[in-house]
């Protein structure tokens, strides 16, 4: 979009504000509100980025949770929008190597690699790819792995879409895709495209940083009592 009407940008931000607004205090749908605004405000319009970061909104029940998986992949895309061929990936894109520090490892399930037992990610940083919409589709804050068995969304889905973590960041930049191995011994654990791959069920994931579920193993961390391996 050109850039010359500066104070065009202005005004759809203060739509966006205003319908975000709306969507917050009435509850309403993006649509909805934007609707009720457009009424009163018949000139009122709003570029798509505007459009899009509030669908978002919604799709997160009207609140900014930065470490949602919907919020991740969003910001993944944007990323991968920018930069089709990344030299550099800012810093807080990348989820923490859980071999350092273990902020934020209470409730969660750790994945290690098969092979050398080496600790790859948290659960935290996988991103659901399944069906549908709304708050379920969205579920951000998997505490057991049996949920996704449960639900049996993820039944077909021979690998886990992550973020990227910290120890893969040599192996991410300057390609547009490539392997990901593990960081200790080289075993192969999947792969990663930022134009995209298509997951087992079907669905395309764009960016995909995907990790085959045969090469990890899940490890529920108890509070006070360590690790407990599940074989998968
Ligand atoms: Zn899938
Ligand atoms: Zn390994």
């Amino acid at each position: 979009m050109p850039r010359r009407k500066a104070g065009h940008a202005g005004v759809s931000r203060s739509v966006a504000v205003m319908t975000a607004f709306m969507m917050k205090t009435d509850q309403l749908t993006f649509e909805k509100a934007y609707e009720n605004l457009r009424t009163v405000q018949p000139e009122a319009k709003m570029i798509e980025e505007f459009e899009r970061q509030l669908k978002l909104y919604q799709a997160m029940g009207c609140e900014v949770d930065t470490s949602s998986a919907i919020y991740k992949q969003y910001r993944l895309q944007k990323v991968t929008e920018k930069y089709p061929e990344l030299r550099s990936l800012p810093q807080e894109l990348f989820a923490v190597d859980p071999t350092t520090g273990s902020q934020g490892l209470k409730d969660e399930v750790l994945y290690k690699c098969r092979k050398c037992r080496r600790s790859l990610f948290r659960s935290s940083s996988i991103l659901d790819h399944s069906g549908g919409s709304g708050p379920v589709a969205f579920a951000h804050k998997r505490m057991s792995p049996s949920f996704t068995h449960v639900t049996g969304s993820q039944a077909q889905c021979t690998s886990y879409f992550i973020e990227p973590v910290q120890w893969m960041e040599s192996a991410l930049l300057g390609v547009m895709d490539g392997q990901l191995l593990c960081p200790k011994c080289s075993a192969k654990l999947g792969s990663f495209s930022w134009c995209g791959e298509q997951c087992s069920c079907g669905r395309w994931v764009t960016p995909a940083l995907q990790i085959h579920k045969n090469r990890v193993d899940e490890t529920k961390m108890l509070p006070g009592l360590g690790s407990q391996t599940r074989k998968t």
